[in-house]
């Protein structure tokens, strides 16, 4: 059976297609208001923003932290779109939860099981992104692991594993995604920011994921990448962003699905 999860006024796993788009950091409230604004104009149907930052070297930007919150707060009641941010340790379930729809396990916390059982005790949804080198078998395990305490709102989120290659930041695993999903039943969505690193390769991985048959795309947007305080290289201007949005429109609809 297919599930089906509620993120605030929308759905994945539905016939509805979810495009989450903002930038990888909150950076301030000017930033994620002009952003948030352009990508709504442009047809996202959720926001995303990390607060809580998991950055491999510890001396980059680990995000506003609880400032955000405010912010946070205004780009939603502006733009009435549910917002998706990283959770990093359990306990930030609970102010996070205050404040967003649902609630992001970055790669590098996918084997956190201390984590994943604490939010298995909460009723906010989950995105669950694949661990950077994990078996499909593993990431569906940790996927269980947020379910067995009773909170089935459960997404996946493919967003490239490790392999040989450097020419892309990571390799994504479409045929894996597609097959998380027929064992799953859940909701898969794709990340291509930072499942390729490069923004030309935004769009291609977009199509392929809405032609599979996958629930949706997050994608990072920031409206001056060279400035951006983490992964202004793989983001998308709001103009690239509406270019994909208008590509993947014809696809879907080819489908039976829409936005
Ligand atoms: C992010 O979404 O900005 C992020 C850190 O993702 P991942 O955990 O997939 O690296
Ligand atoms: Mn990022």
């Amino acid at each position: 059976m297919r599930r089906v999860v509620t993120i605030g006024q929308t759905t994945a796993g539905g016939p509805a297609f979810l495009v989450i788009a903002g930038p990888c950091s909150v950076e301030s409230r000017e930033q994620l208001l002009r952003i948030a604004r352009k990508v709504r104009d442009a047809g996202a149907t959720a926001l995303r923003g990390g607060i809580f930052k998991t950055r491999s070297d510890p001396r980059s930007f680990q995000g506003l932290g609880a400032d955000a919150f405010p912010l946070v707060d205004e780009a939603r009641g502006e733009t009435g779109l549910p917002f998706v941010a990283e959770v990093t340790s359990p306990e930030q379930i609970a102010p996070l939860a205050a404040h967003v729809d649902m609630l992001q396990v970055g790669s590098r916390n996918m084997h956190n099981t201390a984590l994943l059982k604490e939010l298995g005790r909460q009723r906010t949804p989950v995105l669950l992104k694949r661990g950077l080198a994990a078996l499909l078998k593993e990431w569906l395990f940790a996927a269980e692991y947020i379910m067995q305490g009773g909170n089935q709102d459960v997404v996946l989120c493919e967003r490239g594993i490790r392999t040989f290659g450097d020419d892309t930041r990571n390799t994504i695993d479409l045929a894996g995604a597609v097959l998380a999903r027929q064992r799953s039943g859940l909701p898969v969505l794709l990340d291509p920011s930072h499942g390729t690193g490069r923004p030309e390769l935004v769009g291609p991985m977009c199509a392929a994921a809405a032609a599979a048959g996958l629930d949706g795309v997050i994608i990072e947007v920031h409206d001056d990448p060279a400035a951006a305080l983490s992964d202004g290289f793989q983001s998308l201007t709001p103009g690239q962003f509406a270019g994909v949005v208008a590509g993947l429109r014809p696809i879907l609809r080819a489908t039976g699905r829409d936005l």
